[in-house]
């Protein structure tokens, strides 16, 4: 067997070993049925236990109340950039966005193809380093919904809790830590996550959303792109990515095991812990985002120049750490550590920081 590395990468990332030994055993034959799970109907029993014991797991971990939907979709995160607001937005109102990151930044773009957008705020200035404060927040009480991104996986700052956004709809692109801790699912209107990052292979979109906003919904849109098809046909309008769902129901499983999602903050936090302490013990390395705003998921942090950056990022996947470079935007280093990603590999990666500092330093 070829041995596996510490995969720190920001998405498609990092699947629990147990998840894919299983989804290999089940490669050729699904047991009892002699067929793997991309080779069956979506409409067949088995894949209807797959895909309700998909929803189950996400209902118990997330806590999802009975009056929202959990929709398997796709398109991605991408697409739920636009259709969120083609579903929402209206000329005659507007939707609050509040901005802290490069995923924010393209929702707006794409909102406004389709109505008003209102930057509630917009952290841009700073280098999106950081979250706003609630009382940074131009909210408009009259606004269709507000759409946060709850992790900028790009930069590396998180939400650590909801905006207060009285009666109006949360929206939430969750893409990047969802799963990674338990959250009140009730403040939101609608979450959306493409399933890459935390839960899954690419290809699924994961739409959460309550059952009172479908009446909102436009009329005249393509029937794909409308909500209320998928609440109405869950999720089997047409044919699904069966792989995906398959292995969204294996992790739920995977995540259960490991205590639900209070336990996986906790793990997240130890991990993230780590490497926070690294970048603080010393001025060598540089934390790009504020303290209070870090991400537990993607930590991102900068060295004396850029050289050392691409030196340490090479020699690190020669080490056995792969997908450490930041994003090609933003450049620095992003050390991307969701829940399948375990603690030895964090473990591993603060050795391999000091021992380049005292290299290079
Ligand atoms: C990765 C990511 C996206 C884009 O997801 P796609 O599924 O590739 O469209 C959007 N938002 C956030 C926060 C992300 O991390």
């Amino acid at each position: 067997m070829t041995e596996r590395i510490f995969n720190f990468s920001a998405g498609p990332a990092v699947i629990p070993v147990p998840v894919l030994e299983e989804a290999q055993r089940d490669l050729l034959a699904l047991p009892g049925v002699g067929m793997s799970v991309m080779e069956i109907s979506h409409r067949s029993k088995t894949f209807d236990e797959i895909i309700s014991g998909a929803d189950a797991g996400l209902r118990e971990l997330l806590n999802i109340p009975k009056d929202y939907a959990v929709l398997f979709l796709q398109g991605g995160a991408s697409l739920q950039f636009a259709m969120v607001p083609m579903n929402f937005l209206s000329l005659d109102r507007s939707a609050d966005y509040v901005v802290t990151g490069s995923w924010g930044k393209k929702a707006v773009k794409e909102a406004q193809k389709f109505g008003q957008v209102n930057l509630a705020a917009n952290t841009a200035d700073g280098g999106f380093t950081r979250v706003p404060a609630q009382d940074e927040l131009q909210l408009d009480p009259g606004a269709a919904y507000v759409h946060i991104t709850s992790n900028e996986t790009i930069g590396g700052v998180e939400f650590k809790s909801e905006p207060a956004v009285g009666d109006v709809p949360l929206v939430c692109d969750a893409s990047s830590n969802i799963l990674s801790r338990p959250i009140p699912v009730e403040k939101y209107g609608l979450i959306y996550a493409g399933a890459q990052k935390n839960m899954g292979p690419s290809g699924v979109t994961l739409v959460i959303m309550r059952e009172d906003l479908l009446p909102r919904v436009r009329e005249g849109l393509a029937t794909m792109l409308d909500y209320r098809t998928h609440v109405k046909d869950k999720s089997l309008h047409n044919t699904p990515n069966t792989w995906g769902i398959y292995i969204i129901n294996l992790v739920c499983k995977w995540l259960k095991e490991k205590g639900g999602l209070a336990a996986m903050q906790r793990e997240n936090e130890a991990k993230a812990r780590l490497l926070y302490d690294a970048i603080d013990s010393t001025d060598f390395y540089r934390g790009h985002a504020d303290p209070d705003s870090r991400s537990n998921m993607n930590v991102t942090f900068r060295l004396p120049s850029e050289d050392l950056e691409k030196k340490f990022a090479s020699e690190a996947t020669a080490a056995g750490m792969d997908g450490l470079k930041g994003h090609r935007s933003v450049g620095g280093i992003r050390a991307s550590i969701y829940n399948a990603f375990p603690r030895a590999g964090c473990e591993a990666l603060v050795g391999f920081m000091k021992q380049f500092e005292e290299k290079n330093g």
